[in-house]
């Protein structure tokens, strides 16, 4: 396979526009993808039947507008591109205005309360920003989506309207700094995306993974990942070929898949992508999240997306490595080497400093779900506290701007912004500090907080949104200044000084951080049930309001969105579990259990000097366990009535959170323990040890 051939050859790319269009109509569009100026409308037809011709040659015979609902997965309606004729044939057509509008029933999306029953229609538009592309015979273009009145019903909206409110304020701080020719500035991000591998066959027979994602019963293995053999170890010939089959799907859609390893746990593994622009990147992610389960099937596996899909084992996670990038290609989080590039590097470094302490609430709920609660603040994953790591170099470098001191590094000099220049700063590309939930890794900031299965669209809005609003604040404040040099000095002393508290260098994971953030004021916002409801704080309303990235409306919608989902999945979750307690656990340890008694019968029978002790004891242990265990689904069966009459989503959240899923837990314990005492060949469903060691 000869790799820059097939590369991207299923996308509408710039390459590809440049060949099949004419001259000026490329131009125009091409001033849209770049510039962000609205679509002249009289292109729209030559663009669509030029795409439409280059996508039936490669064999496509359907379009669809892909867009991304609150779902957080995709979605697609698929049209033919046939056309009738006069002599009852067909010719292949499709039209500007079938191009750029969709009208798709939003009836049955989540808007959380915005689109009343009477107003199902919902649109879609054309996103020129991100490439169509082929898949399974069908014409992609990427959409956004909105309701009939206008109010916005997808995730890829805010984000363009995040980037937007970004580069407008990072475009004033370039000109402070004397810089007229950057006409952009784009947020960068490469997703490092957490995934498991298992047999499609122990997946089919265990019915909370089919249901829920996640096993809701199942003992801890003898070996999990204690040996440490699994990361970065060799991959096996069937991943591998997985991996290479999914490398090259990737790569036809346009994907820079880039690094495949193998992760902590058995069968977890990672891949991650060349970073580009947010947009991409994040319709880029959701292909590669299907993909993997696509090419996975194909394989006899399944791919496992959930946070957590096995208690006790290390979970998914998904990292969103971010920065700002200017039309011209420079990281403006790169430190630079002269005077002004580190004054310039210094005041984008505060902006998201200060944006991390002012909207831990927003980074802290934007990462918050059902399955992600089982990572953050479990010990393995970030915590629950957001902080940001700087390192031991660049905190030493603050220090010493802070107490205007000799920065006592291995240069051994005061620092003064606009006039010396920073010490060569070393790029962590080894991931020195895993434990921190945003970490500055040398010229990006890794948000490491994000659950697997998360569109990177939500976290991303909301960093874009909060470092805007900061550099908006600089702007002001610089653009009113005598001496430059001075003010942005003293801006970035003030800076450090009021928000210091939010830089964390040490182990995320002890004890002491808990207590120490605390101390610092901290937020420590333990479930989806006290982070959710942070969202409609007035503060918050007031930014996205600010930057025109959320009506107030439409926050509310959001958080009633992600709340209501909330409680339906650890309602499916605690349904499964009566089910599976009822239906398979309970008289399959019946079932040993009898055998047991005859057993006990049978050896008395013979003789009445053979001992039974372990048999009674393991009949006595099971039969306690598994009364227990019935007992608990009856319990769990009443709170879910109980929790269903709740009328407030916030309030039914927090009963899910502190009444069901403590139950949950506790049924799901009888059940491990009878794991460990019942016959292998009675067990009903694959263990841990089944399923992580099978592929
Ligand atoms: P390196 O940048 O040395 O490759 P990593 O291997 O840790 O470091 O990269 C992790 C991810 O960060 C990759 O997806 C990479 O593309 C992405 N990344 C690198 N530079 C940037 C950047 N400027 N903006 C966003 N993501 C980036
Ligand atoms: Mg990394």
């Amino acid at each position: 396979m000869k790799v820059p051939e097939i590369f991207g050859e299923n996308v509408f790319n710039l390459q590809v526009m440049q060949d099949k269009l004419p001259k000026e109509v490329f131009k125009s569009l091409k001033e849209t993808i770049d510039k962000g100026t609205p679509l002249d409308a009289s292109i729209a037809g030559v663009v669509a039947n030029a795409m439409k011709d280059w996508a039936v040659e490669k064999g496509a015979t359907h379009y669809t507008h892909w867009f991304q609902p609150m779902t957080g997965i995709t979605a697609e309606k698929h049209d033919s591109f046939i056309s009738p004729t006069k002599d009852g044939k067909v010719i292949m057509d499709f039209s500007g205005k079938e191009l750029v509008v969709g009208e798709s029933d939003a009836s049955s999306f989540p808007s959380g309360g915005v689109r009343a029953t009477f107003e199902a229609r919902g649109y879609t538009a054309w996103d020129p920003t991100s490439y169509a592309f082929i898949k399974d015979g069908t014409l992609c273009i990427p959409s956004t989506f909105f309701s009939y009145s206008g109010e916005v019903l997808d995730k890829k909206t805010p984000l363009l309207r995040s980037m937007r409110a970004l580069n407008e304020q990072a475009l004033r701080i370039l000109r402070l700094f004397g810089n007229t020719s950057v006409k952009r500035v784009y947020p960068t991000v490469g997703a490092e995306q957490e995934y498991f591998l298992i047999d499609r066959k122990m997946y089919d027979a265990r019915k909370d993974l089919v249901l829920s994602g996640r096993t809701l019963f199942g003992a801890k293995p003898p070996k999990g990942q204690e040996l440490e053999d699994h990361y970065f170890g060799p991959i096996k010939l069937r991943v591998s070929a997985f991996m290479k089959e999914l490398d090259e799907e990737l790569w036809k859609l346009g994907i820079f898949s880039k690094t495949e390893h193998n992760e902590v746990a058995p069968s977890q593994h990672e891949l991650a992508p060349i970073f580009t622009v947010t947009n991409l990147a994040s319709d880029q992610n959701q292909l590669i999240m299907e993909t993997m389960k696509k090419v996975a099937s194909r394989h006899g596996l399944y791919c496992l997306l959930h946070e957590k899909p096995f208690k006790g084992v290390n979970g998914s996670g998904k990292h969103n490595n971010w920065s700002m990038s200017t039309d011209k290609g420079v990281n403006l989080l790169d430190p630079g080497s002269t005077p002004a590039e580190n004054g310039q590097f210094m005041l984008f470094l505060m902006a998201v400093v200060k944006a991390v302490d002012e909207y831990q609430d927003l980074l802290r709920l934007t990462v918050t779900s059902a399955g992600n609660d089982h990572r953050l603040g479990a010990n393995e994953a970030p915590p629950a506290i957001v902080s940001i790591y700087l390192g031991e170099e660049l905190t030493e470098v603050i220090d010493a701007l802070e107490h205007g001191v000799k920065y006592e590094g291995k240069t051994k000099q005061i620092m003064k912004l606009g006039v010396d220049t920073l010490p060569e700063l070393p790029k962590d590309t080894t991931d020195r500090n895993r434990t921190s939930p945003f970490a500055f890794t040398g010229n990006k900031f890794e948000f490491r907080m994000l659950g697997s299965t998360f569109s990177i669209a939500g976290p991303n809005i909301i960093v874009n949104t909060i470092v805007a609003d900061e550099l908006r604040q600089f702007a002001d404040e610089l653009e009113k200044a005598d001496d430059f040099n001075a003010a942005l000095h003293d801006l970035v002393v003030r800076t450090i000084r009021e928000h210091k508290r939010i830089i964390f260098n040490g182990n995320n994971y002890c004890a002491e951080w808990e207590k120490e953030a605390e101390k610092r004021g901290l937020l420590n916002l333990k479930n989806s049930a006290e982070a959710l409801p942070r969202f409609a704080d007035k503060k918050n309303i007031d930014l996205f309001a600010r930057h025109k990235v959320f009506t107030e409306r439409e926050v509310r919608s959001r958080m009633e969105i992600m709340l209501e989902n909330y409680c339906k999945v650890v309602a499916i979750e605690g349904q499964t579990m009566i089910e599976m307690g009822r239906q398979d656990i309970y008289p399959a340890v019946n079932a040993y259990i009898l055998e047991l008694c005859k057993t006990i019968e049978h050896k008395t029978a013979v003789s009445q000097k053979l001992s039974c002790a372990a048999e009674r004891e393991i009949v006595s242990r099971l039969s306690g366990d598994n009364e227990k265990m019935y007992a608990k689904a009856a319990e769990i069966e009443k709170l879910l009535a109980e929790a269903k009459a709740v009328a407030d989503t916030s309030k039914q959240a927090k009963f899910f959170a502190d009444r069901v899923l403590p139950v949950m837990e506790e049924m799901r314990a009888y059940a491990d323990d009878m794991e460990g005492y019942t016959a292998k060949k009675y067990w009903p469903f694959p263990t841990y040890a089944d399923i992580l060691f099978s592929v």
